[in-house]
Parts: structure tokens; C-alpha cells; sequence
């Protein structure tokens, strides 16, 4: 279910880079140390003074193999540090400066650098406390054109592509993309004035209003490697798990998504068997041009996908991700994405009458055959090591293939036992891979020995793809 959506991030981060500073060891030269653990974070945003004034608590691990007494942190180029504390509430020592990043001459940030009290252990973890304040104006000036980001009565977002927190890293790219995005946990208090709403994709664990202002608290679901506020005037729909922060001049697309939302999850109750805990999904809609945004616990959608057809296809593959099993596999290839993107088409046509599911399985063919001729790792990875190689966005496409094919030679009845069943079998304990092939095969029907081997840990699938088998030859070769 988590898909990280980087693309702009990655593109900008892509453009522009300089050698780096001469002399004494520059920031990219530098490796980031430290993760975070925990935030907890106190905000308040100041609509008239269009200021946000916050307290954090941050936790800090080490994750290194040598102690470290410093912690470097990022923030907006406007904000700054007011206080810093140690979990005593003594002072500690701190520079911030606004600096230019090393390796993208467009970005500044307030680089705050802390030094604890005594170097952190390897596998310690130290917290402290930061008060901070500041306007935010966005970086379009980057180029990064979806941070819009400012504190506006319409639409507010406080998220960490402009650091509205403070973030582990230096003012260098390089540093740390080297760092990678390491998943923590979260309690935020988010105060805004009464008349708007703050929707984040984690539990809302209280609500509290005093002098017309309101209070949010958020608590993470699980870790991530994100958190996200969206402010606004929202209405909200709740109903079976799924929570649905919308504009109110969006309340017939908001409606659409609800139903297709509840008709496929009675669907899946009927093919695959009652759940057996209440899955979770939020939709948070923000205004088009914001960059949208997918994690473990929900999605943070442009209003144009919130406005036409393609909403309801989305919320089919949603709740399909409610019957998965979690994964033992060191390596996962997220095959699970590839079962939830052919049931997204299948839904499609069993609740809406239409004939998708064909064309667009016969497109994706297509596609394996234009695209994978240039690309080397994609026609020698067997799905099953996708994500060894990090391709694990391959998953959607060959993954719905795989499943289609399956279906195709076990029909629905089967089908519904083999994903049902491995799923009230293997739902609380978790399962690899091998586990789910073992348990299909038990179902049975077909040779689905061969189909496995075929598409799963191997890539002879696509030497019959590229031969230009359709969809109805492909599973012939398993009945
Ligand atoms: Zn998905």
C-alpha cells in the first residue's frame, strides 16, 4: 500500500548540481548519522501574522557505527530557532545559519546545527526540544513548483518537502539522499482558527476548541517517513474505514468516491471473506497543483483525480489492499500492488458493467513490449527480486499481468479461495511469498507450478510477451 510518490522531488533534485566547497570537509562529504525516532510536534499558525509558531520534541537515534555529538538539522529558510533544550530543559549549545545548498544553488534553508551534551552512542538515542518560528513562502523559486506552501485562510499544507519541521540532514542534497528516508512516529497538536479543519492521514486522537481556536491531535497509525497537515475549510465522510477530507464544492465527487468505496468492500466480503480487523484509509483532497502524495495510511489527492471516474477506480484498488497479508519476505517485490491494480479493473467491471479489464491488460502487453526492450534490469529481473534491485514499481504493471493470468486459468470461484483464503489463513501471522505460491497451488486448478515459475521467479513470461502473445495465449499455457 505505500507507494512513495518522489517524482518531482527527485526531478528537481536531479537538475543543477556544483562541486563541492574546497578545503574543509563540505556538507555533501558528510554522512547524516542520525534518524529520527519521534516527533512530537506542537504547532500553531497565525493566520493574520501568516506565522507559524511551534514546539518540538525530537527523539534521535544513532544509527551509525561511531558516536556523534552532532545533530544537524534543516529547516524552512524563514523559520527559526528560538530554543533548545535537552530533556532536563538545560540549554544546548546551537549555531543556525541560512545557507545555500551545496549542490543546488536554488535552495536555501536554516541550517541548525546542535551539539549534545556528550557524543551519542551507536545505537543511542538522545531527545530534545526546539522552539521555532517563522513565516512560509514556499521554494517555487527551486523550481519545485508545487510548494506553493503558505499560511492561508483557503488551503494551508505543513509538510516536510519545505522542512515546516525541523529534518535531520545538511544543506547537501548528496548527504542526504545518502540517508535515505528513514520511517518514524508521530504525535502532532495542530491549532488553527475554529472554522478550519486539520486532516493528516494518521488518528485523530482528540479535538478540543477554547476562544475560537481549535485544537488537533494526530497520532501516528504506523511509522512513515512523512507527515502531512492539510488546513482547510474540509467537510469529512467516514464510513468503514475510510475517511474522506473533501472541499465542499466537492461533495458530489466526495459522494461518488464513499459509494464505490462501500460497494467494492461488500464485494470483496463476498469473494475473498469478512475481514478480520478494520482496515484504515484516509483521502485528504488538496487544491490541483500541490503534489500529491501516497503512504501506508492513505493518499493526499489533487482535486482533479477527486472530480472524475478515475476516483472510483482508485478507491476499488484502496480497499482491495484491505485483504492483503503482510509481508515476511526480506525482499518484498510488492506483488500485492499487482493484485490490487488488476482487482481495481475487475471491480470496475463487475460494479459498473463495464468491459475494461481486456483493453487495458492488452495495453499493459503493449507496453512490456515497447518499454522493456531498451531496459536490460527489467527483461533479467524476475519479479520475485524486484525490489533487490529497487524496481519495485514494476510490480503494478507485471504484478496485474501475473494475476489476470491466474485468474484467466482458475476462474473466479478459485480465484476467490486462493486470494481469500491465503488471506483468513495467513492475516494475522503475516506470510513470504513461497507461502502464497504454496498455498495457490494447494487450491489448485491448472499448472500453476509453471505459472509461478513463469512469472515469479523467472522471466520467461516475457519472452512470451515479446513474442506477442495475447492475454487468452498466455493462459492457455497453465490449464
Ligand atoms: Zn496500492
Amino acid at each position: 500500500m505505500r507507494v512513495v510518490h518522489l517524482t518531482l522531488l527527485a526531478l528537481v533534485m536531479a537538475t543543477g548540481s556544483r562541486p563541492a566547497v574546497a578545503g574543509a570537509q563540505s556538507h555533501s562529504e558528510r554522512q547524516v548519522l542520525l534518524q529520527p525516532v519521534h516527533y512530537d510536534l506542537d504547532l500553531r499558525l497565525d493566520y493574520e501574522a501568516e506565522q507559524l509558531f511551534a514546539r518540538v520534541r525530537l527523539t534521535v537515534r544513532n544509527a551509525s557505527e561511531q558516536p556523534t555529538p552532532e545533530l544537524p538539522l534543516l529547516l524552512y529558510r524563514l523559520m527559526h530557532v528560538t530554543s533548545l533544550t535537552d530533556e532536563q530543559g538545560n540549554a544546548l549549545p546551537f549555531t543556525q545559519r541560512v545557507l545555500t545548498y551545496e549542490d543546488w544553488a536554488k535552495f536555501q534553508a536554516n541550517y541548525v546545527e546542535v551539539t549534545l551534551p556528550e557524543p551519542l552512542a551507536p545505537g543511542e538515542e538522545a531527545t530534545v526540544t526546539l522552539e521555532y518560528e517563522g513565516h512560509l513562502l514556499g521554494y517555487t523559486e527551486t523550481g519545485m513548483l508545487y510548494t506553493k506552501d503558505r499560511i492561508d485562510p483557503a488551503f494551508t499544507i505543513i509538510r516536510m518537502d519545505v522542512n515546516a519541521y525541523p529534518r535531520i540532514g545538511y544543506p547537501s542534497i548528496m548527504a542526504n539522499r545518502a540517508a535515505g528516508l528513514p520511517d518514524y512516529t508521530f504525535r502532532a497538536a495542530v491549532t488553527v482558527p475554529e472554522s478550519l479543519q486539520v486532516a493528516n492521514l494518521h488518528r485523530l486522537v482528540e479535538r478540543s476548541a477554547a476562544e475560537g481556536t481549535a485544537t488537533y491531535v494526530y497520532e501516528s497509525l504506523e511509522p512513515s517517513w512523512r507527515m502531512d497537515f492539510a488546513i482547510a475549510k474540509y467537510e469529512v465522510l467516514e464510513e468503514q474505514g475510510l475517511t474522506l477530507f473533501y472541499f465542499p464544492e466537492d461533495a458530489a465527487g466526495a459522494a461518488r468516491v464513499m459509494d464505490a468505496f462501500a460497494a467494492s468492500m461488500e464485494l470483496y466480503t463476498e469473494w475473498f471473506g469478512p475481514l478480520r480487523r478494520q482496515g484504515r484509509f484516509t483521502v485528504i483532497e488538496i487544491p490541483d497543483g500541490w503534489g500529491s502524495q501516497a503512504d501506508a495510511t492513505g493518499a493526499i489527492q489533487a482535486a482533479a483525480a477527486f472530480q472524475d471516474a478515475r476516483a472510483s477506480r482508485e478507491a476499488y484498488h484502496e480497499s482491495s489492499h484491505f485483504w492483503n497479508v503482510g509481508s515476511k519476505d526480506t525482499y518484498f517485490s510488492r506483488w500485492d500492488e499487482g493484485l490490487a491494480s488488476f482487482l481495481e479493473y475487475l471491480t470496475l467491471d463487475h460494479l459498473e458493467g463495464d468491459s475494461v479489464l481486456a483493453p487495458r491488460m492488452e495495453q499493459r502487453l503493449e507496453w512490456v513490449r515497447t518499454r522493456f526492450e531498451s531496459q536490460q534490469l527489467w527483461r533479467e529481473t524476475p519479479m520475485i527480486r524486484y525490489q533487490e534491485v529497487n524496481i519495485t514499481g514494476l510490480s503494478y504493471t507485471v504484478g496485474s499481468l501475473m494475476f489476470n493470468v491466474l485468474y484467466d486459468v482458475v476462474g473466479q470461484e478459485r480465484f476467490n479461495r486462493i486470494i481469500g483464503g491465503f488471506y483468513q489463513t495467513y492475516a494475522d501471522q503475516g506470510a513470504t511469498t513461497d507461502e502464497f505460491v504454496a498455498y495457490a497451488k494447494g487450491v489448485g486448478g491448472g499448472d500453476l507450478d509453471a505459472l509461478f515459475q513463469d512469472w515469479l521467479y523467472t522471466t520467461r513470461w516475457y519472452d512470451y510477451v515479446s513474442a506477442g502473445e495475447a492475454m487468452d495465449e498466455l493462459a492457455a499455457r497453465y490449464r
